[in-house]
């Protein structure tokens, strides 16, 4: 009966990976480097990158968050075996992110795609205009059909300021790019309902529709070899994710193609998301923000926005309050009727430059290329008659 309740998955359809556009995919240590020898496992690499290739031919945008810096540089250096303290794994970290990043760039630019190198910190994703400045850059890059590849900064990460494992960093990198879809390819196949070494009775769970506190009690039980220590993180991860609107399934990367094992149905866990990237950020902006100014914009613009587009500077009229890039203000018509909220891109002072002006003048004026929207629409909330919800 318990069982029942908590996944009765035969009601509930399994999605396909071709339901996904934005999909990010986390590729483990153990995967990518062979223990023993302490360099990649190459011929395994080489065909996770076709299968990646496919997915970039079809259209999909790809993100990759790979950990690996600490092993690889550990065996370049031919350090001892045995526990490292902090900063030897901060410079093993230095040594091996060069030859990561050399490695994901051979075996994507074989596909004829780029890849593009990105570090990030626990502040980087939790300060809002570094997040806003990781976020542009990774959509740039899938913009030009690239592939950002992602890992902890490791090297400048200490342990009180760092995520340490990359399955919360890769939710945490799926929600910044608003990707609807986090694979983590992991040394086990998916969520068990208990310890499966040893036991022949647990099953595996193909679908969670929510994280309950009964499926977070079954990371914790799992305590096989296999699973052991990670699958606590993977569950915190699938509930970053999930809350932002992101899918996310857990399946092996010990067989060669994993990706389209999990295309042709292969066994996995899938966690589901109720909500869309997009509608889960822009209820967080309605919702969740304070905030710190208000824009009171011409009729044009008021038309503009409710036809789905961007606010440009030409279209502000007045700007009150002290905000910084990144902060919520709100948006009002020229009768101070509230229109919307959203997520400026300028500060205050500048915002107060440009207004009114044309996109070309901006540059003259700040001495700078900034962005061309003051709030990009993604950043927009309309509330359906004027103002957007308050709950
Ligand atoms: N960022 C670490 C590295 O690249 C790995 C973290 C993890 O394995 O989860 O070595």
């Amino acid at each position: 009966m318990l069982r029942e309740a908590l996944y009765p998955t035969e009601f509930m359809a399994r999605p396909s990976l071709k339901q996904f556009r934005r999909i990010v995919v986390k590729v483990g240590s153990s995967l990518l480097i062979d223990s023993e020898a302490g360099e990649v496992r190459a011929a395994w690499l080489a065909a996770l990158a076709t299968d990646l290739a496919r997915l970039h031919s079809e259209g999909r945008e790809l993100l990759i968050v790979s950990s690996g810096s600490i092993a690889l540089g550990r065996s370049r250096l031919k350090l001892p075996r045995g526990a490292l303290k902090l900063e030897e794994s901060q410079a093993a970290a230095a040594v091996g992110q060069i030859a990561l990043a050399r490695i994901w760039s051979e075996v994507l630019g074989h596909h004829g795609i780029g890849a593009g190198q990105i570090l990030v910190t626990l502040q980087d994703t939790e300060e809002r205009r570094r997040y806003l400045n990781a976020r542009s850059t990774m959509a740039k890059l899938l913009e030009w059909r690239a592939v950002p590849v992602i890992n902890e900064n490791d090297t400048v990460a200490t342990n009180e300021i760092r995520y340490g494992d990359n399955d919360r960093l890769a939710a945490r990198v799926a929600t910044m790019a608003s990707a609807d879809l986090l694979i983590l390819l992991s040394d086990i196949d998916g969520l068990y309902d208990a310890p499966p070494a040893g036991n022949p009775d647990a099953k595996l769970i193909p679908i969670v529709e929510t994280v309950t506190s009964e499926i977070e009690a079954m990371a914790g039980a799992a305590e096989s070899e296999l699973s052991r220590g990670g699958m606590r993180t993977k569950i915190e991860a699938a509930k970053i994710a999930t809350t932002a609107g992101t899918h996310m399934l857990i399946a092996s990367g010990k067989i060669e193609h994993p990706l389209q094992a999990i295309s042709d149905g292969g066994r996995c866990t899938w966690f589901l998301t109720p909500a869309n990237p997009v509608t889960a950020r822009k209820r967080w902006i309605a919702g969740s923000l304070e905030p710190k100014g208000t824009l009171t914009i011409d009729a044009g613009a008021v038309a503009a926005l409710r036809a789905g587009k961007s606010l440009l500077p030409a279209g502000v009229i007045r700007v009150d309050g002290q905000f910084a890039r990144g902060d919520a203000v709100v948006v009002r018509g020229p009768d101070t009727h509230e229109i919307g909220r959203g997520l400026v891109a300028y500060d205050a002072d500048d915002a107060e430059k440009i207004r009114g002006r044309s996109s070309p003048d901006i540059t003259v004026i700040l001495g700078v290329s900034g962005r061309a929207e003051m709030i990009h629409r993604d950043d927009l909330v309309i509330g359906p008659s004027g103002a957007p919800s308050q709950s």
